[in-house]
């Protein structure tokens, strides 16, 4: 993604058993890095066709050029990240789409190893590459509130506030350092039981609320001629967003409106945010208006969105007819990201 600071992927996920028992028809088609949407309730209305760096699926054989494994997603994405964090620079990834379209199992994945998602894996290989020090933090932003996920003890919200130096951070918020991939895995287990969940209308364990894992790790360098010491600190933000639907499309009312509403401001906020800086890369500008401060998601991601940092945004698809709307809107969110 030489130059480019977001590079953006859209995977389908294979057909669930809702849509087969409906028997739903696919309408999403792949051709190298092109993925087209066809609109059921029109089928004589040409595809809208988009393009992004990767487009993935997962319901046809492994020869399929677009069919992508846990293993691809992160070799394509996860990998390249994570040389540049060591390269000493922040970086993000975000998992964006309506609930049940596999944000979670493209950053979490399952307890297999073959299934493991990006956050697994990324954990994994720190773990062989880092020299020093390996501290972890997972919050969750609910309602622009941030719970603490590694503490949940602590139930209180806390507070963000803004370092001078080293930006916005959260009051509190626990750091663990960690050794062992299973002192992680079940640190992140906890963390999980811990989010909260409702149910809706549209998915029994309907996710309202943005996680971030965030991995800060510090390579420490000897040089023994001039007896100097440096450090390098980088960061790794890895988001599973909340559901995308609109609030209206999976009959909220009172509390599930306002999260709705909340949701959408932060999900907003990032899609602006995220187009502003891809604009100001084309256009090799420094001074664009960044809207960060619109939502507690990107003022706490700042220090990872902007700058020397790179992005990748995962645009999680159901391949059904019946998720149309969603999935449309899904892939011209994407869209704007690039
Ligand atoms: P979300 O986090 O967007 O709400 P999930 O990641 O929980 O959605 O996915 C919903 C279901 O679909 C889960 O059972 C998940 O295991 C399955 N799933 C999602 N994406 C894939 C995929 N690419 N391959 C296989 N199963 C998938």
């Amino acid at each position: 993604m030489s130059g480019a600071s977001v590079k953006v992927a859209v995977r389908v996920r294979p057909f669930n058993s809702r849509e087969t028992s409906k028997e739903s028809k696919c309408i999403i088609q792949m051709q190298g890095n092109s993925t087209s949407i066809i609109n059921p309730k029109n089928p004589k209305e040409a595809p809208k066709s988009f393009s992004f760096d990767y487009s993935y699926w997962s319901h046809t054989s492994p020869e399929d050029p677009c069919f992508a494994s846990q293993n691809r997603v992160y070799n394509d994405i996860g990998k390249e990240m994570l040389l540049h964090a060591f390269e000493g620079y922040n970086v993000c990834i975000f998992a964006y789409g309506q609930t049940g379209a596999g944000k979670s199992y493209t950053m979490m994945g399952k307890q297999e190893e073959s299934q493991a998602g990006i956050i697994p894996q990324v954990k994994n290989k720190t773990q062989i590459f880092c020299s020093l020090l390996l501290l972890v933090s997972y919050m969750e932003i609910y309602c622009e509130r941030v719970r603490d996920l590694l503490n949940p003890k602590n139930k209180g919200n806390l507070r963000v506030r803004e370092h001078p130096l080293l930006g916005p951070y959260v009051e509190d918020l626990s750091k663990l350092a960690v050794t062992s991939y299973t002192d992680i895995a079940d640190l992140m287990d906890a963390g999980n039981k811990a989010r909260t969940v409702a149910a809706t209308n549209m998915n029994e364990t309907s996710s309202r609320s943005h996680a971030v894992f965030t991995i800060v790790f510090t390579q420490k360098k000897h040089d023994n001629e001039t007896n100097l010491s440096t450090e390098k600190v980088s960061k790794i933000s890895l988001v599973d967003l909340a559901g995308s639907e609109r609030a209206d499309s999976t009959g909220a009312k009172g509390t599930r409106l306002k999260e709705g509403a909340n949701i959408n401001k932060s999900l907003t906020t990032l899609g602006k945010v995220i187009s502003a800086l891809a604009e100001v890369s084309k256009k090799k500008k420094k001074t664009d208006f960044i809207p960060y401060r619109d939502s507690v998601l990107t003022w706490l991601l700042r220090e990872n969105l902007g700058g020397n940092s790179r992005t990748a945004m995962v645009a999680a698809l159901s391949p059904a007819d019946i998720n149309y709307d969603e999935t449309l809107s899904t892939l011209r969110y994407a869209d704007r990201a690039k």
